[in-house]
């Protein structure tokens, strides 16, 4: 999850710095960060491109990790890979993990409002597609506990969405 957040710094749009790693038994094969598109200015040099208060300048964290594995050929399909966020992936992230055969995420912080027909999208995700979404939770310096319940999440998401 460090290594996810040092990835983050990188990113383009301090609306949030996000950092998401492909990780394959421990080798981390893909890194990405949320960014321009390439050739684009970024959000630090033309502002944000904001439509309904969202910049959509960017290419999402978790996006990148992907393309980056299809620039390079890097295969994902039939693997047993975690993908780390520091932030909970959106929705439509979600979607493009889980078609790259991705059945496991850690996301450290929520991120965005989620409303209730999401999130119950999100649990069809579970039931069947066999998602699993852990929480990395630190309890102090190098101590973290993984939570890995789905409607434990479910429920700190909709709290949090409607904080
Ligand atoms: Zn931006
Ligand atoms: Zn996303």
């Amino acid at each position: 999850m460090d290594i996810a957040k040092d990835v983050s710094k990188r990113a383009t749009c301090e609306r949030a710095h996000v950092g998401c790693i492909l990780v394959d038994d421990k080798r981390i094969i893909a890194t990405g960060y949320n960014g321009s598109v390439s050739g684009m200015p970024h959000c630090d040099e033309a502002g944000h491109d904001l439509v309904d208060g969202h910049c959509v300048r960017t290419i999402h964290a978790e996006a990148n990790a992907v393309l980056q594995c299809a620039v390079y050929g890097v295969p994902l399909i039939h693997k047993d890979i975690t993908a780390y966020c520091n932030y909970m992936p959106c929705l439509k992230c979600i979607q493009l993990l889980v078609n790259v055969g991705i059945r496991k995420i850690i996301f450290e912080d929520f991120y965005g409002k989620w409303n209730k027909e999401d999130i119950e999208r999100l649990m069809n995700y579970k039931k069947f597609c066999d998602l699993s979404i852990c929480r990395f939770e630190r309890k102090s310096e190098g101590v973290f506990t993984l939570c890995g319940k789905m409607d434990e999440i479910c429920t700190m998401l909709s709290e949090f969405s409607n904080s």
